[in-house]
């Protein structure tokens, strides 16, 4: 541990190995090999030595040929959003969306956030790329609300990561990007995970009590797999928590092994919080939540994360069916926002 600035601040090191041998007969080659071998360490969580093997080489080619690649993916267009609709359990009713990045690779093809934010956040890209997700969010949502496929009531959600969290612009990115887009603030949601969040309690409640200054409301994404205590999570200026898709896949069809997700709708409960149960795959898991008082669900049980294209046929579909032919029951009347 160090200490820095009055905070302390764990220090680890990632070793690589590299020894003489059919893999390596200079200098040069030995040493690029334990740099291939330290990164490799790296990627496997820090903290760590290896060795070097001669499949890490074409693994890390295979990661610097990717890094060039997304460099040129925003200018190239190839990034594009999907979106899962989130769901009003008791009423069955579509209220908002989550925006998930996916990038269609010109050769490889479709290529989920899982492969590459990663590598994005490494090297500093998750900063235009965030910004572009974010503000073709609200415009989708802008356009919806225009062709009379949503209301006011629909929310969006906007996965961040920690990189962009700490960028000192992102509070003004986000104030931007409303303004530019005209869409009311309280319809914007970022969803935060708890490993985003600062070590450092009193920094992250400042930051975040910024964020809430414009207006738009913060999510806890993947909640309860993290550490937060729960004198820290009273504090945190948040207003929703997102139930973890682990803790709805043990909800079994008789009912049991819903005790982890009950236990969560009902501390959001005691602390004020909307909930989104996520990974809802299962009609027994959504009656469960449903019972349980969880507010939202979403999940392939609705749906998959949609192309903006099915939207509005998704949106058409979910209507008549709650309203038995009757699709022009969303009309465009000023309503209460109903926010997810
Ligand atoms: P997340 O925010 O927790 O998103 C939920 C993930 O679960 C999504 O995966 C979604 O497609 C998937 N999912 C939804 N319903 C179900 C279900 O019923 N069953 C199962 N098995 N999976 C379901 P996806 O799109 O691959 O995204 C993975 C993660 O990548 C996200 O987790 C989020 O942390 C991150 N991510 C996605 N888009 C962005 C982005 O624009 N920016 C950043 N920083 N991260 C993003
Ligand atoms: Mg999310
Ligand atoms: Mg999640």
């Amino acid at each position: 541990m160090l200490l820095i600035h009055g905070s302390q601040t764990p220090v680890a090191s990632s070793i690589g190995i590299a020894v003489t041998g059919a893999d390596a007969s200079t200098s040069e080659e030995l040493m690029r090999n334990a740099d291939i071998a330290m990164y490799s360490a790296k990627n496997e969580g820090k903290a760590r030595c290896r060795v070097f093997e001669s499949s890490m080489h074409s693994i890390v080619l295979e990661r610097v040929a990717l890094q060039s690649d997304l460099r040129h993916a925003i200018e190239r267009s190839e990034l594009e959003l999907h979106y899962q609709p989130v769901i009003e359990l008791v009423t069955g009713r579509p209220l908002g969306f989550e925006a998930l990045v996916r990038w269609n690779h010109f050769e490889r093809g479709m290529i989920q956030p899982l492969e590459f934010i990663g590598l994005a956040e490494e090297t500093g890209l998750i900063t235009p790329i965030g910004d572009w997700v974010l503000a073709e969010a609200c415009r989708q949502l802008v356009q919806w609300d225009d062709a009379g496929v949503t209301d006011g009531r629909f929310g969006i959600s906007v996965n961040v990561s920690g990189r962009q969290v700490a960028d000192a612009d992102f509070v003004d990115t986000i104030a931007r990007t409303l303004a530019a887009t005209e869409l009311d603030p309280r319809r914007l949601t970022i969803e935060l995970t708890e490993s985003t969040l600062l070590e450092d309690a009193e920094a992250t409640i400042a930051w975040l009590s910024l964020l809430k200054e414009v207006g738009i409301r913060l999510a806890l994404d993947d909640f309860g797999t993290g550490f937060s205590s729960l004198s820290y999570l009273r504090r945190l200026p948040v207003d929703c928590l997102k139930v973890d898709a682990s803790f709805v896949r043990s909800i079994n069809e008789s009912g049991g092994g819903g005790e982890l997700a009950l236990a969560v709708v009902n501390l959001a409960r005691t602390l004020r919080l909307r909930t989104v149960a996520e990974g809802v795959e299962h009609a027994h898991q959504a009656e469960f939540l449903t019972r349980s008082g969880c507010r939202f669900g979403q999940g392939y049980h609705f749906s998959r994360p949609l192309p903006r294209g099915e939207i509005p046929a998704f949106i058409q579909g979910a209507l008549l069916a709650l309203n038995g032919g009757d699709e022009q029951s969303t009309g465009g009347e000023a309503l209460t926002p109903e926010l997810v």
